[in-house]
């Protein structure tokens, strides 16, 4: 679950052009789709593992489902589609899925935590390739790495994926979720990144994020996790990159107060399914939803999104204000998702 809650592929230049002249008004750019929460590991701060049950995965949409919400999502001109979970590729029909956004002309990011990369599914990329790949990785020992994941293997898997994907030279960025648990690690975490680029010709992405979000059964025992923020910061001041990522937010953020604007494109240029079909203004904010399953996605996105309210959306002193507490401010589309 961690990156931009909804990436985007496109090169931030061409997006801002993009969206310029797309005007004022909404329109459906890109997507996150919780395709399920069904998964094989079960990551100690995992807001979707509470779900991940037989009777909860019955309920979540079906092929067919998928197939016509994503033909209404096609139509109405969406660009980007970030297949994201759980664990996607739990799903037996991922591929179908994948193979049928990819036919629909979508720019499709894959969010997995790896440890279900095939040599086959690595090859079906080849023929048909993603935008990005996003994986997880939590720490550099099988002892951090599984103390964090609780799955038996899973650290060698994981490696594994990151070697299919690169020899193949797909995209691909690692990602860490910074936590009590692995908070010394980031450092050498971000260096080998770095060094299976070098050693693969390539560039290797790599994203830094923080924010441990609550369980989707509102459960907060995961606020055990969360790096208080004194911490962080000294993590992204100790790295030149990551300060210049948060400088350019501050920026951003700091733009947009002055023109009053809101600070994200969720429910105006970007939005959220979840694994039972339900629309959102986005991953974080789930309080009001319009159901996929009985409506359609126009109605949804043009006449009910716009009025679904979201409190991260005042400037920060009313936010102070409303006494909106770090574990529940989930106001930045950008932040790293530790999912997959
Ligand atoms: S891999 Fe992702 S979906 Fe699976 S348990 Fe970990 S955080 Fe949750
Ligand atoms: S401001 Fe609200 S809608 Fe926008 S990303 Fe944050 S929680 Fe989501």
């Amino acid at each position: 679950m961690t990156h931009p809650s909804v990436p985007s592929v496109l090169d931030q230049e061409l997006s801002r052009r993009l969206w310029a002249k797309l005007g004022e008004g909404p329109f459906p750019l890109a997507c996150q789709w919780e395709l399920t929460c069904l998964c094989n590991l079960r990551c100690v701060m995992c807001y979707t593992d509470c779900f991940n049950t037989p009777e909860r995965i019955r309920q979540e949409l079906r092929f067919h489902e998928i197939v016509r919400i994503m033909d209404e999502i096609h139509e109405a001109g969406c660009l980007e589609l970030c297949l994201t979970g759980g664990e996607p590729l739990a799903r037996r029909d991922f591929w179908d899925i994948y193979a049928y956004a990819k036919q629909n002309g979508f720019l499709v990011t894959v969010f997995t935590n790896g440890t279900l990369v095939t040599e086959q599914i690595a090859d079906g990329w080849v023929q048909s390739p993603p935008s990005m790949i996003e994986i997880s990785l939590h720490g550099l020992t099988k002892a951090s790495f599984e103390g964090i994941t609780q799955g038996t293997g899973s650290y060698d898997r994981c490696l594994a994926a990151i070697r299919l994907i690169l020899e193949r030279r797909l995209p691909l960025t690692l990602k860490t979720t910074g936590m009590t648990l692995n908070r010394d690690d980031i450092p050498a975490i971000k260096g080998y990144v770095s060094r299976l680029g070098a050693e693969y010709g390539t560039t290797v992405h790599y994203k830094f994020g923080s924010d441990i979000r609550l369980r989707l059964d509102g459960s907060e025992d995961v606020a055990q996790y969360q790096l208080p923020a004194d911490q962080v910061s000294a993590i992204e001041e100790a790295d030149p990159d990551f300060h210049a990522e948060r400088s350019r937010r501050n920026r951003q953020e700091e733009e947009s107060r002055h023109q009053g604007t809101t600070r994200c494109g969720g429910g105006f240029h970007r939005f959220h399914i979840d694994a039972y079909g339900r629309l959102q203004l986005c991953s974080g904010n789930r309080e009001a939803s319009y159901d996929l399953r009985t409506g359609s996605f126009h109605e949804g996105f043009y006449d009910v999104l716009p009025h679904f309210p979201c409190p991260h959306r005042q400037p920060p002193e009313r936010e102070e204000l409303l006494n909106i507490q770090p574990l529940a401010r989930r106001h930045d589309p950008r932040e790293v998702e530790a999912h997959g």
